[in-house]
C-alpha cells in the first residue's frame, strides 16, 4: 500500500466548486494505484472570520475557547471534501484531530505535537480510498482541543507523513517557493529546490509560505516537502536537506508590523540585559534584533511584533517599577527585510553587496547568522529597498 500525504490550503477548497476540484484530482492519484490522506485547511477566510467574530465580544477570549472556535473551520471543509469525494465514488472518510489523535501539548493557540498514532489511519486505508484529516487541530491528553497556530495545517500534514512514512505534496493556490513575495515583487522567480535550514529562516522571518514547525519536523525526519499549485499543473519547489544548485542567496523575505522598543539611559548594570529578557520570556513574548550598547548608560533596544507592544510595555514597566530616570521608547512602522542563502557561509563579499544595494536608505538595526542578513527600515521605505536588493542578488 503506498501513501502519500497531500495537504491543500484554504483558498484551495475555498468554495463548493474548489473542494469538488480538489476531489477530482484526489481520484486521479487513486486512480494510480495510491492511498491518499489528505490534510485540509478551513475554506478560503474562515479562520479570519472567526477570529473577527471573536473579536466583536472581546478582543481578551481565553486561548481555549478560539481553539474550540477555530478548529470548527477545518471541520467544514474536511467533511465536504469527503462528500465530494464519496460523491465522485472516491471512498473516503473524513476525521478530526481527536479521531485521529494527533496529541498535542496543552498550549492552546500555538500546541506542539506530541504523538501522532497511525495505526487507526493505515487500518481505515484498507477500506478507504482517501482519509481527510482536519489540519491545524490537535487533541491534548484530557481532551481538549488545540490549534498548532495560524497557518499550522502545514505541520498537520508533515507530522502525518512523517509518521506514515509517507511523500508530503502541499498544495495552495501558488505553484512553489519564490525568491520572494510575489505579491511584492511580481518577477520574482520560483525555486525549484531550498533547503530545509534556508525555508526555516524564511519563513520565520515573514515568507508565508509553510509553516516553520512544519520545516522543523521535515528536517527533524527527512520529509522532503513538495510545494505546488491546486490549480496547474506546473512544477513546484522542494524543501529538502540540499540544494543541488547552491546559490549564495536563495530568497529575500519581509515581515512588516515591527515595533522597535528602546530602553535607553539604564545604569550600567548588566544583569538588567539579563532581568529584562527574561521577564520578556517568561511573558511568553518574542524579541527579535536585538542591541545593547554600554557607554555612559545601557541601551538595550529589541524588536517585537506591533500587537505585542502593550503587553510588553506593561512587563517592563512592572519590571523596572523601582528605578527611575530611564527612558522607554517605542517606535513603529518598521519593516523587517532579510535576503537568505545556504551558500553565504562560504561565500565573501555579501555583505558589502548588501550594503551597497541600501546605500540610500536609512537603516535602523541590522543582525545577521550564518545564512541571513537582516536590517530593519522605515515601512516607507521597502519597497526601495526590496528593489535594490531583488536587483543586487538576482532574485
Ligand atoms: N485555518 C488555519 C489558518 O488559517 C490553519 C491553516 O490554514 O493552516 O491559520
Ligand atoms: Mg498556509
Amino acid at each position: 500500500m503506498k501513501i502519500i500525504v497531500q495537504k491543500y490550503g484554504g483558498s484551495s477548497v475555498a468554495d463548493v466548486e474548489k473542494i469538488k476540484n480538489v476531489a477530482a484530482k484526489i481520484e486521479k492519484k487513486i486512480k494510480d494505484n495510491l492511498k491518499l490522506v489528505v490534510v485540509v485547511s478551513a475554506m478560503g477566510k474562515t479562520t479570519d472570520n472567526l477570529i473577527k467574530l471573536a473579536k466583536e465580544i472581546t478582543s481578551d477570549a481565553v486561548p481555549r475557547e478560539m481553539d474550540m472556535l477555530l478548529t470548527t473551520g477545518e471541520q467544514v471543509s474536511a467533511s465536504l471534501l469527503a462528500i465530494a469525494l464519496n460523491d465522485i465514488g472516491v471512498t473516503s472518510k473524513s476525521l478530526n484531530a481527536f479521531q485521529a489523535e494527533i496529541m498535542t501539548t496543552a498550549d492552546f493557540n500555538q500546541a506542539r505535537i506530541k504523538k501522532l498514532k497511525t495505526v487507526k489511519i493505515k487500518k481505515l486505508l484498507k477500506e478507504y480510498d482517501a482519509i481527510i484529516i482536519t489540519g491545524f487541530q490537535g487533541i491534548t491528553e484530557e481532551g481538549e482541543i488545540t490549534t498548532l497556530g495560524r497557518g499550522g495545517s502545514d505541520t498537520s500534514a508533515v507530522a502525518l507523513a512523517a509518521a506514515l512514512k509517507a511523500k508530503c505534496e502541499i498544495y495552495s493556490d501558488v505553484a512553489g517557493i519564490y525568491t520572494t513575495d510575489p505579491r511584492l515583487h511580481p518577477e520574482a522567480k520560483k525555486l525549484k529546490y531550498i533547503t530545509y535550514d534556508e525555508m526555516l529562516e524564511m519563513s520565520s522571518l515573514g515568507a508565508k509560505v509553510l509553516h516553520s514547525r512544519s520545516v522543523e519536523i521535515a528536517k527533524k525526519f527527512g520529509i522532503t516537502i513538495y510545494c505546488g499549485s491546486t490549480f496547474s499543473d506546473e512544477e513546484g519547489s522542494y524543501v529538502m536537506k540540499k540544494n543541488i544548485e547552491q546559490p549564495v542567496v536563495s530568497g529575500l523575505s519581509v515581515m512588516d508590523n515591527q515595533t522597535q522598543v528602546t530602553l535607553s539611559s539604564l545604569p550600567l548594570d548588566y544583569t538588567l540585559v539579563q532581568k529584562i529578557f527574561e521577564k520578556v520570556a517568561k511573558e511568553g513574548l518574542n524579541v527579535d534584533m536585538i542591541s545593547v550598547i554600554s557607554n555612559s548608560g545601557l541601551n538595550i533596544s529589541f524588536t517585537i511584533i506591533e500587537e505585542k507592544k502593550s503587553h510588553i510595555e506593561k512587563a517592563i514597566t512592572q519590571l523596572l517599577k523601582d528605578m527611575k530616570d530611564f527612558n522607554v521608547h517605542f517606535q513603529s512602522g518598521y519593516t523587517k527585510i532579510s535576503i537568505v542563502g545556504i551558500g553565504m557561509k562560504s561565500s565573501s563579499g555579501v555583505a558589502s553587496k548588501y550594503f551597497n544595494a541600501l546605500e540610500k536608505i536609512p537603516l535602523k538595526l541590522v543582525t545577521t547568522s550564518e545564512i541571513k542578513i537582516s536590517c530593519l527600515v522605515e515601512e516607507r521605505y521597502k519597497e526601495k529597498a526590496v528593489k535594490s536588493l531583488v536587483e543586487a542578488f538576482d532574485l
